[in-house]
């Protein structure tokens, strides 16, 4: 029997503010869509905790026995600077800068999103689209919108029209703002814009002269505003309703506001059942910007190379740290925070790495099957993975306590503490045991060759050629050579 069955999940749903029971559409099947990101520069970490955080949960899900089709978009196109439609196509922006193809811009940060988050050890999704693969959906989109009523043209833009839309619906629903309070918080002044509101927003804008993205379009050549790209894709994929829909809180308005607009619009339905958002991170009690040096990319934890750590830390222990804390809470990082989360990652690795020799008695002085539960309540309550750690901890002290003989532990509880332990610390939190560093695997390795250059210099001392000889060609054959000159022997890797 599939685990969903016997597991009662909750989620917190942002669109009514609740944690609510969960339920697909279809039975067994989840469709997920998150907002990916604007391929204009290199990821940055509060964008990282994003994507490991909707890592936890398609882990989570998939390992419930649920059938996961997990949609994550490429933005490639139509994100201009400001979110208003107003500004530079940010990629295009980059491309004038660097002087390169805007495709080759997108490329190269595509790559850096995808090497960055394999480093963390995140899931590919699904299907990964990118709006510019997507741009004649999205011109049929616009024209359904426009046959409906709820878009117009100006001048080879069309716009949609939010004020027609809140008629009959509600545009402000998710993230609890009201028309009114939209009108009293806009600053830009409608003579600038050919819309007839500035809270309308584009799905479609002309392009400027020298705008080098461009499609041809019934209205003109030109792109797709930034809105439409999800709820075109996600459409696509997931049909026109589906489960779950994230994202970084920083877009539940204007974005995700609009896509449902765009898809009540387009198809008369609501198009999403819950909508998950992830907080953001801070960096030492403050926003991170590149602008005052409170800053750090993911590569730099890495390595260590920044001003604000002491030294570097694998990307396990990074992941561990802000699973740490809830999705939904801010997370501060700071040296520190990451320092206390490095001792935790190890003792948590010793403990699973000392449960297979832990000697076995005839009773258990801990109820392992309670525990797992525990560990099962923890993240069906909206993924709390901080109550999860320290339910996994609790296991940590029993195992030791098993090892220092104060606490007794049966074979079957042996068992099933392994395959809990497993099952929750790699697939769920998806962390890697990686206290074995490649470092100290170099140092094994060396020491280990070292020996048996030892071993071959005594042998050819007795004249044992054979010995010698067996040696040397043994380590050659697993691409080990060794190399006899003045100073001793040495030895190099092949290839
Ligand atoms: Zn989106």
């Amino acid at each position: 029997m599939a685990l969903y069955k016997e597991q009662s999940l909750k989620l917190y749903n942002s669109i009514s503010g609740e944690k609510e029971i969960f339920k697909p559409i279809n039975e067994g099947h989840i469709g997920m869509y998150v907002c990916g990101p604007t391929v204009y520069s290199n990821v940055h970490l509060g964008n990282c905790r994003t994507f490991i955080s909707f890592d936890l949960i398609f882990r989570y899900l998939k390992h419930l026995g649920y059938k996961v089709r997990y949609v994550r978009n490429i933005t490639d196109a139509g994100h201009l600077e400001n979110d208003a439609d107003s500004g530079e196509d940010r990629i295009a922006k980059k491309a004038r800068l660097e002087q390169i193809e805007p495709m080759e811009v997108v490329q190269r940060y595509t790559v850096d999103f995808h090497n960055t988050l394999q480093k963390f050890n995140n899931l590919p999704p699904s299907i990964e689209p990118t709006a510019t693969g997507h741009i004649v959906e999205q011109i049929e989109t616009i024209k359904t919108i426009l046959e409906k009523g709820f878009a117009y043209e100006v001048n080879g833009s069309v716009y949609f029209d939010v004020f027609k839309f809140n008629k009959d619906h509600n545009y402000g629903k998710l993230s609890g703002r009201t028309i009114e309070d939209m009108i009293a918080n806009t600053r830009e002044l409608a003579a600038q814009s050919d819309k007839k509101n500035p809270q309308d927003f584009a799905l479609w804008k002309k392009a400027e002269p020298q705008h080098i993205m461009r499609w041809p379009s019934p209205w003109s050549d030109g792109f797709p505003g930034w809105h439409l790209e999800c709820t075109v894709m996600s459409t696509k994929y997931l049909g026109e309703q589906f489960d779950i829909h994230g994202g970084g809180m920083d877009l539940k308005f204007p974005h995700h506001e609009c896509e449902i607009a765009q898809g009540e619009a387009s198809t008369g339905k609501n198009p999403v059942n819950y909508w998950l958002h992830a907080n953001m991170l801070t960096l030492n009690g403050q926003k991170m910007a590149k602008s005052t040096g409170n800053n750090i990319l993911p590569n730099e934890i890495f390595t260590g190379e920044n001003d604000n750590l002491s030294k570097g830390f694998s990307p396990s222990v990074a992941r561990f740290f802000m699973l740490q804390a809830n999705y939904r809470s801010i997370l501060d990082f700071s040296n520190t925070a990451l320092l206390a989360s490095e001792k935790g990652f190890n003792r948590l690795m010793d403990a699973y790495r000392n449960t297979a020799a832990l000697p076995v008695s005839s009773t258990s002085t801990f109820s392992v099957s309670e525990w797992k539960q525990r560990c099962y309540d923890a993240m069906n309550d909206d993924f709390n993975s901080p109550i999860l750690i320290a339910t996994l901890f609790e296991a940590v002290k029993f195992i030791v306590g098993v090892k220092e003989g104060n606490e007794q532990i049966t074979l079957e509880d042996k068992e099933l503490l392994q395959t809990t332990l497993n099952d929750f610390i790699f697939d769920v939190l998806g962390l890697l045991d990686t206290t074995v560093t490649n470092q100290d695997n170099s140092d094994k390795l060396s020491g280990t060759v070292e020996l048996l250059i030892k071993l071959r210099a005594e042998a050819r001392n007795n004249k044992d050629f054979a010995t010698s000889d067996q040696i040397r060609d043994q380590l050659m054959a697993v691409g080990i050579q060794l190399k006899d000159g003045k100073e001793g022997t040495v030895f190099t890797l092949e290839g």
